[in-house]
């Protein structure tokens, strides 16, 4: 773009020079000026013109030009016999562009030094703050064989600007962009930790990579990935004593080879002989997500200790962004005051466990419950003690199904369980033993002995109901009957077996 504009810049400049020409002559003739005037009134612009914004080579053709420009008159003015005697002004024009030329190109040449210096300082300054960027980043880029590596780079960096630090900057943004593309499209940590570790291993050329995630309450480290038998030899890495209890306080990256040479680290490094190449936190601001385990690496590659912790950035954010997911998932499908499924996710639950019951041929049950007149429990405890009356009775529930069942609260104070593979009569025994333990269990509430009773409906597929909202329903309609019969009891499929509470 620049030399185009300098060749067109270049060529108007000489055409201007070449027409001026003629024109000088017969403005000279003309006006019967001495020898020189009018080139020098009309080249001068010219020239000074071309001193200024060209470049050395081609003001100084500009120059040359306008100088035979100059001297043309001799040979083509009609009235040279009458200005004979005024040559030398026709030198002396020549002179004057010549010295205007040398003028202008002596003060651009200041110009440039002085811009070439501020250029140098401005890279000096870069180089300073790239360098106190390494200083308080990881511990590796703080060695003594820094400037070692500083000088590899600098030589690398003068034969191939592109080769800067040996990295080859386009593939490198590829390959992260690639990376951060990949880790944001894995919302769950169990496809999440498998692309962190694979990716690792492809952009750092390890042969070894393990992901530990930190549980801040019980300040315990946590593979990502189940341990498999032939990993057991692997490195473990201990939040309270060795390296990675060094990185966990300090949140910085710790390279093996630069360890042994920190004289903070060597003491650390001895207790702890087995660390692997390196260990990096993965944190997002001041939280620690994990820690990310590299072995087997090139560890002596001067850009190795930048790449981990660059790529240990993209991974602590993409784990965290998984598991806020699955927390917003798990806030968006549980009931906020007992913690139990909320109504749309059991009725997605409930259908599918009734079509793999179709696929399989097996049965499944439910149970509907509705707290005995918990309005005027309500009225005369407050809503709070009915509150807290509603996460006890959640909690019974939780504590007498079992452990596969599907429990959820399906409106304000009424419980639905979803049995699979259980038949009637199994599901109205559960029910009953739903219905005594919050019979008998006393709720302690601010010094206050509560007690509630609940009525269930039980109901099995096929009996007749057959899709969820079928079910439901019949279960409800049995549930009605038992507050019909009395309250406190359990109706099921059979006409007129709703049970009495034995006493
Ligand atoms: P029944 O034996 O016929 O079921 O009588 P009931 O008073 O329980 O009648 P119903 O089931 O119609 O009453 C529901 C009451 O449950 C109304 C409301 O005060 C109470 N309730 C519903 N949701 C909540 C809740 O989240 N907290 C509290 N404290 N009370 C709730
Ligand atoms: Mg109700
Ligand atoms: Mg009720």
């Amino acid at each position: 773009m620049r030399n185009y504009y300098t060749a067109i810049q270049f060529w108007s400049y000489s055409l201007l020079v070449v027409c001026l020409c003629p024109l000088a002559v017969f403005l000279g003739s003309y006006m019967g000026w001495p020898l020189g005037i009018a080139p020098l009134l009309l080249l001068a612009p010219i020239t000074v013109l071309a001193a200024i914004s060209s470049p050395r080579v081609c003001s100084w053709t500009i120059t040359v030009l306008a100088v035979g420009a100059c001297f043309s008159e001799i040979f083509f003015r009609s009235d040279i016999s009458e200005v004979k005697t005024t040559y030398p002004l026709s030198i002396m024009s020549a002179a004057v562009l010549i010295g205007l030329t040398l003028l202008i190109d002596a003060y651009i040449g200041k110009l440039r030094g002085k811009l070439s210096q501020i250029y140098n300082q401005n890279d000096e300054l870069v180089r300073q703050l790239y360098e106190c960027q390494r200083e308080t980043q990881p511990v590796s880029d703080k060695s003594p064989s820094g400037a070692d590596k500083k000088e590899k780079m600098q030589v690398e960096s003068k034969e191939n600007p592109d080769a800067e630090f040996g990295v080859n900057y386009p593939l490198l943004l590829l390959t992260l962009q690639d990376i951060g593309r990949r880790i944001s499209t894995n919302q769950s940590n169990e496809s999440l930790i498998p692309t962190v570790i694979s990716t690792a291993k492809a952009s750092l050329q390890c042969e070894y990579c393990q992901v530990y995630l930190w549980d801040s309450k019980a300040s315990a480290l946590k593979n990502a990935l189940p341990v498999r038998s032939r990993d057991k030899h692997e490195y473990r890495p201990v939040p309270n004593s060795g390296v990675a209890a060094w990185v966990i306080e300090n949140r910085q990256i710790v390279m093996r080879n630069d360890a042994e040479k920190d004289y903070r680290l060597k003491r650390i490094l001895e207790e702890d002989p087995h660390m692997p190449d390196a260990i990096a936190p993965l944190t997002v601001g001041s939280e620690l997500i994990g820690l990310l385990i590299i072995d087997k690496v090139d560890i002596e590659s001067p850009t190795i200790g930048r790449l981990i912790y660059i790529l240990s950035n993209i991974y602590a954010l993409g784990i965290k962004n998984s598991q806020l997911f699955k927390r917003i998932e798990e806030m968006a499908s549980r009931d906020g005051l007992t913690g139990l499924l909320n109504h749309a996710t059991f009725q997605d639950k409930l259908q599918e466990l009734i079509k793999n019951a179709e696929a399989q041929s097996t049965t499944l049950s439910i149970i509907m419950s509705d707290i005995d007149h918990f309005k005027s429990f309500n009225d005369t405890y407050g809503h709070q003690a009915g509150d807290f009356v509603l996460k006890e009775v959640a909690r019974i529930w939780k504590t007498v199904m079992p452990e596969n069942a599907i429990v959820a609260r399906y409106g304000g104070e009424e419980f639905i369980g979803v049995l699979a593979d259980h038949e009637y009569s199994q599901a109205v025994q559960i029910a009953e033993d739903l219905r005594e333990t919050l019979e008998n269990c006393p709720i302690l509430f601010e010094g206050q002995q509560l007690q509630v009773t609940a009525s269930f409906g039980v109901t099995e597929l096929r009996h007749p109901a057959t899709t969820t909202n079928e079910l439901v329903k019949v279960a409800d309609e049995y549930l009605y009957k038992a507050k019909e019969a009395g309250r406190n009891q359990v109706a099921g499929i059979a006409p007129n077996s709703a049970r009495k509470p034995s006493n």
